[in-house]
């Protein structure tokens, strides 16, 4: 098959270039994906049982502060108004996260203002004496104190990295805000936030309907790349490592699993995620993805939920795990990509990063002006 440019991976970083290299260049793409579907890990379907939509990878929201990013995204669907906020269950009880003052008051059981709470927490902090925090559990200890680490972060974090939070970077926990007011939001850039009305796939749908766009799935690139015949370039979205046959090692990566329940009430949890914060529950999280479209009004005598367990599973790589190991090696990796003339990488696999779908988009719409405009 032959082609101008040829993109592995249907994602988000994929399917932004494929669209803006064909609608904007008139040239020829030919996208392909080792999975039997577009959409990389944002892929959502209707459950057969209960015709609920779901994100088969995990509850996806979107969410940006970028104009750049929404005026691209809403050319290709409209979002409802969902918001998201979590809650976590620890010993029994459910806490507002991330940590606000509804957190802190119902925690210590006190009836803090927001000034008063604030300089309790700072209280709580001065007592560790860390004076630049080193990692992630530095970090967060710095922005709660240790009883709050200990109850909502310290054994969520063992059990969804399955390392000691001394080990992992504080980059992670730097995700989440800390807040000494009622806001319930669970982002804190979230100037557009909401989940498409037609659901994800719709959107890689309507990004790769174009008639410069050939998709073929179920299609590895290391088992079939001698089949294309590429003119110009590759866009590669996989893993970096792969790439390059793990010439420096493998780089650690975090998977989840997920198992499907279907249940018969109404409403299993009042809301789309429920966090476990406690260690002797197996799982970290519980989705429930009837609440994410509300506007829909699901007949309601079921519900699906789905139990989120962490694990290593090499096939599914979801969150890199950024030891100095593969921080070391990731930068071998990257200079042997710098010195690939006719390949790009990039998306979450391809750069080995932890990132939001908005931040995938910029960088994909960033990576197309340079790399074609102005050449
Ligand atoms: N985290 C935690 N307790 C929670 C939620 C998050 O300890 O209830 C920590 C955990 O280490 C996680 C990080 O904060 O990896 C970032 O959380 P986020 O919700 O952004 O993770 P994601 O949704 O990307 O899995």
């Amino acid at each position: 098959m032959e082609c101008d440019y040829l993109v592995v991976g249907a994602g988000f970083f994929g399917s932004v270039l494929a669209e803006r290299i064909a609608n904007e260049l008139g040239a020829n793409v030919v996208v392909i994906d080792k999975r039997d579907h577009i959409g990389g890990n944002c892929y959502s379907a209707e459950d057969q049982e209960t015709g609920i939509e779901h994100h088969l990878y995990g509850t996806h929201i979107f969410h940006t502060s970028s104009q750049k990013v929404w005026d691209y995204i809403t050319q290709f669907t409209s979002f409802n108004g969902y918001h998201h906020q979590v809650l976590t269950k620890y010993k029994g009880v459910v806490y507002q996260m991330p940590v606000n003052l509804e957190t802190i008051n119902t925690f210590y059981e006190k009836n803090f203002t927001p000034t008063e709470a604030r300089r309790f927490i700072e209280k709580e902090i001065e007592k560790e004496n860390i004076v630049e925090p080193k990692n992630f559990e530095e970090k967060a200890i710095s922005l709660i104190g240790r009883p709050l680490y200990e109850a909502f972060i310290k054994s969520y974090t063992i059990k969804q990295w399955d390392k000691n939070p001394q080990d992992l970077p504080a980059s992670i926990i730097a995700r989440l805000p800390v807040r000494f007011n009622y806001c319930e939001d669970y982002f804190h850039d979230a100037v557009w936030q909401g989940v498409p009305s037609g659901g994800y796939t719709m959107i890689f749908e309507n990004m790769l309907n174009s008639s410069g766009i050939r998709i073929r799935l179920n299609c590895d690139y290391f088992e079939c790349r001698d089949e294309f015949k590429v003119k110009k370039k590759i866009i590669y979205t996989g893993p970096i490592d792969r790439y390059f046959d793990y010439r420096y090692g493998k780089l650690a990566w975090r998977s989840i699993s997920l198992e499907k329940k279907v249940v018969d009430v109404e409403d299993y949890q009042g809301t789309s995620v429920m966090n476990y914060a406690d260690l002797d529950v197996p799982y970290t999280r519980i989705h429930e993805p009837q609440h994410l479209h509300l506007e829909r009004n699901y007949a309601k005598k079921q519900s699906l939920i789905f139990f989120e367990t962490s694990c290593n599973n090499p096939m599914e790589p979801y969150y890199p795990v950024h030891t100095q190991e593969d921080k070391s090696n990731l930068k071998k990796y990257k200079s042997l990509a710098k010195a690939e003339g006719n390949v790009i990488f990039g998306g979450r696999l391809g750069d080995y990063a932890y990132y939001d779908m908005d931040k995938i988009i910029l960088a994909a719409l960033e990576c197309f002006e340079a790399a074609f405009l102005n050449v």
